[in-house]
């Protein structure tokens, strides 16, 4: 029995998957602490990291126009929104994750999606169209590809500021600084968590818990455990606090470890960028123009397909194939004829760099790249170019190479045009693919399959959504649709306590 005046709901975590179960739970009436290992300046978590951008099915215009209701008549007369169908979502997580998804997680993640956008929406948080990385300007008008159309206005940053204070005006109190580092159990299943605050452990009884504390992406030793050897040298792009904390605590009471364990979300980022990500410029290390490039080894090889598909569609399985590169890094090489088609990223101090007017000079200047194999690798791609398909860059065109060990599928322009420019990019860790079991109500499931009582989880630490890959902005999707069903539900347990 849980005695008189404990809490309802115990969230633990500060991110977008974490203050979404606590705006839902305080919603179905329940009383809610928000437990938050940063300090308030750091909250948010990898959330926070984010441009915010929500991948939700819609039919174009009129779905975006009730998520951004202020869209302006020009910007509707310039825009071609596409249509992202329930079955396009579907078929799109199967693809990219190789058919491992768990087929119920992926239903309710696709069919409640929109809805959940709106919610979020009617919590305070604005939205706007995502020109940035999923439209392409052409001829004054923008068209959307790859399946995203919406991004919260002002980036992460503003969508979890927006929800803390959603949260807070409604009365859920969140506490910084508080680790959580362990579960306690009762005799009828999870009645609290133990936490760190200040040096000092206390403990939190409650109801029902929600996990909602991020996957191990920042756990150098758990990445070199379960990603393997090399892992240990990746740069986290985002938080340092998502250590693996609420995975481990209910693996110790039980729960069934599930998904990917040896999968993660890793992208091409800037060679030297810091160990953990920087929250004053978070998109900083992108290194996202590379489908215009030709990316080349230590050898002086290509070693992917560059053009494989949308950028959304690869970049998060390619930071594991520069992980595995000769010294673990590569330089992306364009032309002076798609460089204005490279975004702010590639523009900001910080980025490794070189520029010439020749591909020698510009192999002397890379200086960690076999010169000779360079020379003659970008010599065959510029020969198997299929010059007669014309580029563009909003649809998968086709221009390809022919013949090459490895081709580029899609937009392969020969490198050609001077002045060539090259930029050196490393491994930039996102979020760890393996973690919890839950059911299709968020609850965590032990090794029968059978739920735990009072657990529920959701965000980062769900395994078996994400497999190999991950098809861009379904992150903070997938956190929002369990945090949503995780908070009501853990209401509904604590109420029936
Ligand atoms: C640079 C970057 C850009 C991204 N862009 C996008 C995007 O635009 N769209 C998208 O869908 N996804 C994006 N992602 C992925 C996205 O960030 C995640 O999928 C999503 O934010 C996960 O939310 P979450 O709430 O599960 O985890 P987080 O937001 O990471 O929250 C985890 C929280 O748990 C807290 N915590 C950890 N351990 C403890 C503990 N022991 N006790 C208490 N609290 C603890 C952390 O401090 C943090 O507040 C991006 C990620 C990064 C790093």
């Amino acid at each position: 029995m849980m005695e008189k005046g404990a809490l309802d709901v115990v969230v633990v975590g500060g991110g977008n998957a974490a203050l979404c179960a606590a705006l839902s739970a305080r919603e179905h009436g329940a009383n809610v602490l928000v437990l938050e290992r940063a300090p308030k300046d750091q909250r948010g978590g990898n959330s926070a990291f984010t441009e915010g951008s929500f991948r939700m099915v819609h039919s174009g215009l009129k779905d975006v126009i009730k998520i951004v209701p202020d869209l302006s008549k020009e910007e509707i007369a310039r825009t071609d929104f596409g249509e992202y169908t329930a079955e396009q979502y579907l078929d799109d997580l199967g693809r990219i994750t190789q058919y491992y998804i768990d087929p119920d997680l992926a239903e309710i993640i696709v069919r409640t999606s929109t809805d959940t956008v709106h919610w979020i929406r009617e919590k305070g948080v604005r939205f706007l169209p995502f020109y940035g990385l999923y439209a392409h300007r052409d001829k004054g008008r923008s068209k959307f590809f790859g399946g995203v159309v919406v991004c919260a206005a002002g980036g992460g940053r503003a969508l979890v500021e927006a929800e803390h204070s959603a949260a807070e005006k409604r009365g859920i109190v969140i506490r910084y600084g508080a680790q959580v580092t362990g579960l306690v159990r009762g005799r009828s299943g999870v009645e609290g968590v133990r936490v760190i605050v200040d040096g000092v452990e206390e403990e939190v009884r409650a109801r029902a818990v929600v996990l909602a504390c991020g996957g191990f992406e920042a756990n150098r030793e758990w990445r070199t455990r379960y990603l393997g050897p090399g892992w240990d040298l990746a740069k986290v792009r985002g938080s340092r606090f998502n250590t693996g904390d609420g995975i481990r605590m209910a693996l110790d009471i039980g729960a069934q470890p599930y998904g990917q364990w040896s999968g993660c979300h890793s992208v091409s980022w800037e060679r030297y960028a810091p160990d953990f990500g920087d929250s004053s410029a978070p998109l900083g290390g992108y290194r996202h123009g590379y489908a215009y490039s030709i990316m080349i080894n230590s050898e002086g090889k290509r070693f992917l397909d560059e053009g494989a598909d949308f950028r959304n569609y690869t970049y998060a399985k390619y930071g594991r194939i520069v992980l595995q590169q000769p010294g673990s890094y590569a330089w992306q090489v364009f032309d002076s004829q798609v460089t204005h088609l490279l975004m702010n990223e590639y523009r900001i101090k910080g980025a490794t760099k070189a520029q010439a007017n020749t591909l020698e000079e510009l192999a002397d200047r890379m200086g960690d790249v076999d010169r000779a194999q360079f020379l003659s690798t970008v010599r065959e791609y510029n020969a198997a170019v299929k010059r007669d398909v014309q580029f563009d860059p909003s649809i998968k065109d086709g221009r390809r190479t022919v013949g090459l060990e490895i081709d580029k599928s899609n937009w392969a322009n020969p490198i050609e045009v001077p002045p060539f420019e090259a930029y050196s990019v490393g491994c930039g860790i996102t979020f760890t693919f393996g973690g919890l079991k839950i059911d299709t109500t968020a609850h965590v499931l032990d090794i029968s399959d059978t739920p735990l009582p009072g657990l529920f989880a959701a965000g980062e630490l769900v395994g078996g959504i994400f497999y190999f890959n991950y098809p861009g902005s379904s992150g903070l999707m997938a956190g929002a649709v369990f945090g949503r069903i995780a908070g009501r539900e853990a209401a509904s347990f604590a109420k029936a306590r």
